[in-house]
């Protein structure tokens, strides 16, 4: 298959579909560039191998049309900073400024594109839009793993305009390989640590990871409806009424599979949902009437560690617990000491889901761990085992 090594990309133009969704603060600096470093070996090997560099991303959720606070512009100077040379701009990512800015792009030359969901045709996956973006270059590559599961115009819909001249950048490639080695060749045991606020955003992939895992460790605000299910007493805790039918199918569904599944026996209880509340420790199915359940308890970080320490392999999905309030954060952070303990002890771990790469990043310990994904749905949409419309546009 094509790839960025093989290509010969010299006197090309080539137009990346990157993922610089950054986050900014009010004065619109970057306040965690991870998704632009992580683009930086593609863009610099194409660069090395004689080729022009378009960039194209979105950024945000501009509503209808151009909006300051969603300019890819901000972006600029740290770009230039860290690919070590100055990177051209073009206020609009379709039109005659993009057209000749493109046109004039010399071997080593990085160009970025405004903002593409200033458009609604990008998200709409428009073939025309897409066209025209198709025009400014001659090889296309997605290197934007975090929307590989949605077709739009940039991700998807321009790939049939180079049918010949397509390819993943580094990133996607690698989120391919670790993915699919984790679910193929996982050494055992392999756990996985479902977190977030529900079970409903998670049924199918815990339904995917049910023959493939050896432990089943569930945290975070699902708990309780697990809790629930079974006939415990959750108080005010955090329960989708609605699928403890599900909660109880999914326990049915682990034992089939021979998994262990590992639920939460201790809760920090607090009587509002704030870091200012008031709390207490104490049994998951004792809820006292008026509180709720916000992070695992001390029993149940004990036990979860140990899962986790004799694990050979660890998928790391939620946090465990409201780890964005300090009062809360002990059992997230303790289960992401835990993955950093069995990554050193050999095991292959793999973070991924928005919310514990953000739990990860939180304590400073992103590079103890075997892998950071950085994809949120698309990552969780691949490991369900769809097909993702931004995959399937390069492979076919
Ligand atoms: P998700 O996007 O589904 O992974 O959910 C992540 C969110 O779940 C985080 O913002 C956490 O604060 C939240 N969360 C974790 N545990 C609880 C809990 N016990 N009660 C309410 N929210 C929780």
């Amino acid at each position: 298959m094509q790839n960025i090594d093989n290509y010969d990309f010299s006197g090309k133009k080539a137009i990346i579909r990157v993922d610089f969704n950054v986050p900014l603060d009010k004065n619109f600096n970057i306040t965690d560039d991870t998704r632009i470093r992580a683009a930086l070996p593609t863009i610099k090997k194409i660069i090395e191998k004689g080729g022009a560099v378009i960039l194209m991303s979105h950024l945000g959720r501009p509503k209808d049309g151009p909006e300051e606070k969603f300019s890819l512009k901000h972006i600029i100077n740290h770009l230039s900073e860290l690919l070590g040379k100055k990177v051209d701009f073009a206020n609009d990512c379709i039109g005659q400024q993009a057209k000749e800015k493109a046109a004039g792009l010399k071997s080593g030359d990085v160009l970025l594109l405004e903002n593409l969901r200033f458009y609604k045709e990008e998200t709409k996956g428009d073939e025309a839009f897409a066209k025209k973006l198709a025009e400014l270059a001659d090889v296309y590559v997605n290197d934007a793993f975090g929307t590989a599961h949605r077709a739009h115009a940039s991700t998807t819909i321009i790939a049939k305009f180079f049918p010949n001249d397509k390819m993943f950048g580094y990133v996607i490639e690698n989120e391919l390989k670790n993915i699919d080695s984790m679910l193929k060749n996982a050494k055992k045991p392999f756990t996985a640590i479902m977190g977030g606020a529900k079970v409903s955003s998670k049924i199918s992939i815990i339904q995917k990871l049910l023959p493939v895992v050896d432990n089943l460790v569930i945290g975070g605000g699902m708990t309780y409806t697990f809790v629930k299910a079974q006939g415990g007493k959750i108080g005010n805790s955090m329960v989708e009424e609605d699928k403890l039918d599900t909660a109880l199918e999914l326990i049915e569904l682990a034992k089939q599979n021979n998994v262990t599944l590992h639920l939460a026996v201790d809760a920090v209880c607090a009587d509002d949902f704030s870091n200012d509340a008031n709390t207490y420790t104490g049994d998951v199915k004792e809820i006292k009437d008026g509180w709720m359940g916000l992070d695992i308890g001390p029993e149940t970080v004990k036990k979860f560690k140990e899962v986790i320490a004799n694990a050979k392999t660890v998928l790391w999905n939620g946090p465990v617990g409201v780890f964005e309030m300090e009062k809360f954060e002990k059992g997230t952070k303790a289960i992401a000491e835990a993955v950093v303990e069995a990554t050193k002890k050999g095991a292959f771990t793999l973070i991924g889901g928005g919310d514990s790469v953000a739990a990860i990043n939180k304590y400073g310990l992103a590079d103890q761990v075997s892998y950071v994904s950085t994809g949120g749905g698309a990552l969780l949409e691949y490991m369900e085992g769809k097909e993702l419309p931004g995959i399937k546009a390069i492979r076919e």
